[in-house]
């Protein structure tokens, strides 16, 4: 394509390591593309120690170029930029989409092996842009940055940020705003919209192939076997009930979980309206575009479900030649799908509450702390780390008679486990969170960033999430909840 490719010496430099595995995909599942041109690139971030894991260094690289190469206008060696075909159900409607505003510039080997995709976001239009500009604006990129790498630190599948570059132009959304462009790197970009765009055009031909693709380069385990493609069906669905609920254990509210949003390889994709609970509440909801509630806290395992249900109709043809038959096995794996999100949710709360055994009684103890701390509006993330103090709970709520004989009896539990309260303490430690981002923190940095050019707060707030399960006095504010949120709100970041 157009762009001009950098100097080999320059690339050596960095280390990239390109093998366009999906460019070589039938031609109907990507358009080739290009970065717009634009003409002051700024590096706002760069993730060095994400760098490092990739095995790139850009340390000896000009400020300009690396600014120039993560705004698309010097692409490295061995990088074939295309923009990704999928389609998508948007709160429940079917829609053809497509990188409206992204570009993969190819798959990066990494030292360890791995191939992880590198994607520029709002690098410009593409053939899916729909009428779209094909932009991003700073403070969108720099959540993006933010949240990802947040979930990260917590241990939870995830894309990654790379880098944020300031484009020096202008994008307009309701007032002007800084254009901006985020590399994000992903175990892929394929999603459930991927499989929806060729199951729509009926193209089963393609469809096998981006099975097979799929398949090899996230469950390569399942090439082979008798029902590769039913085997595949439960292998997603088992991911996404272990991500969703780690999603749950955390408090984290993705806030379009549409199916163009949900990732073959199990990683949380596409950080828009996103969001941390704060007081523990079913229903909360922050997304400003989301009036339903269809993508609430308390909602986000059922609508896994359902969009792995609109997965497993793209599939039928590949599983059984027989459409009674091929209906019958994806709705066997489908109905198997609570309880595999039941054992990953409750295995996951029995580590918060450091319950080494399992016991009849765990479920209703999880679900009575649960009622409590909704009808006390306690904070989530807080009380299980207060509860894993190991020191008698301070504080007013604590006070109440409901959580004391919830107190009381969890204490019972845990001495009924065969290891020291002490070695509970710790292992709780080890799982419930300190620090999350926090929307009000999240806020004051993103607005201190776009309004005075001011990255400082985003540095701290990126450190402070490196290290999120190890308690650190000097970074307390990150600790406060915010003392009312239910009039928060968080935009698309479109
Ligand atoms: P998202 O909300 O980021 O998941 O995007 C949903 C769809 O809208 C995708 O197909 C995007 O590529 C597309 N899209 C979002 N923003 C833009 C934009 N500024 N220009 C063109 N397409 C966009
Ligand atoms: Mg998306």
């Amino acid at each position: 394509m157009g762009l001009p490719t950098a100097p080999d010496a320059d690339q050596n430099v960095v280390g990239w390591r390109f093998d366009n595995t999906y460019a070589r995909l039938p031609e109907v599942v990507f358009a080739p593309a290009q970065s717009a041109v634009v003409h002051a690139p700024r590096l706002v971030l760069l993730n060095h120690r994400l760098a490092r894991e990739l095995g790139l260094e850009f340390g000896a690289l000009a400020a300009d170029t690396v600014a120039a190469l993560f705004a698309g206008q010097e692409l490295p060696a061995g990088s074939q930029p295309i923009s990704q075909a999928y389609a998508g159900h948007q709160f429940g409607h079917f829609t053809m989409l497509g990188d409206g505003r992204a570009l993969l510039l190819g798959e990066h080997r990494t030292p360890s092996g791995e191939l992880v995709d590198i994607q520029f976001k709002g690098s410009g239009p593409t053939r899916f842009s729909r009428g779209g500009d094909g932009r991003a604006a700073l403070g969108p990129m720099l959540r993006e940055y933010l949240i990802s790498e947040a979930m990260s630190g917590l241990g939870i599948p995830t894309t990654r940020s790379l880098a944020v570059v300031t484009t020096g132009e202008t994008v307009y959304r309701t007032t002007p705003l800084r254009g901006a462009v985020l590399t994000r790197v992903a175990a892929s970009h394929l999603r459930v919209g991927t499989f929806e765009y060729l199951a729509a055009r009926r193209d089963e031909r393609h469809l096998r192939a981006l099975a097979d693709y799929a398949i090899a380069r996230h469950y390569p385990k399942l090439a082979g076997v008798p029902q590769p493609y039913l085997e595949f069906l439960r292998a997603v669905a088992d991911r996404q009930a272990a991500l969703i609920a780690r999603w749950q254990l955390v408090g984290f509210i993705h806030g379009v979980m549409n199916t163009d949003n949900m990732a073959i390889s199990g990683e949380t994709i596409d950080y828009g309206p996103c969001a941390f609970m704060n007081a523990y509440d079913p229903n909360t909801v922050f997304s400003s575009i989301d009036h339903g509630g269809r993508y609430a806290y308390g909602n986000q395992p059922v609508i896994a479900q359902w969009n792995l249900a609109r997965f497993a109709e793209t599939l039928l043809p590949l599983l059984d030649a027989n459409s009674e038959r091929a209906v019958a096995a994806a709705m066997s794996v489908l109905g198997d799908y609570p309880a595999r999100f039941e054992h990953h949710w409750r295995a996951g709360m029995r580590r918060k509450l450091g319950l080494q055994t399992e016991e009849s009684g765990d479920a209703d103890l999880m679900q009575a702390l649960l009622r409590w701390m909704q009808q006390a509006r306690a904070d989530f993330t807080n009380t299980f780390r207060a509860l894993s103090s190991g020191e008698p709970l301070t504080g007013d709520r604590y006070q109440e008679q409901a959580f004391q004989d919830w107190y009381e009896r969890w204490q019972q539990r845990l001495r009924r486990d065969d290891r020291p309260l002490t070695a509970a303490y710790e292992a709780m430690r080890a799982v419930n969170p300190v620090i999350i981002p926090r929307n009000q923190r999240v806020e004051e940095a993103l607005a201190a960033a776009e309004e005075h050019d001011d990255l400082s707060a985003v540095q701290d707030l990126l450190a402070a999430l490196e290290l999120p399960y190890v308690a650190r006095p000097e970074l307390a504010k990150y600790q406060e909840a915010p003392t009312d949120d239910s009039t928060y709100r968080t935009f698309c970041g479109t």
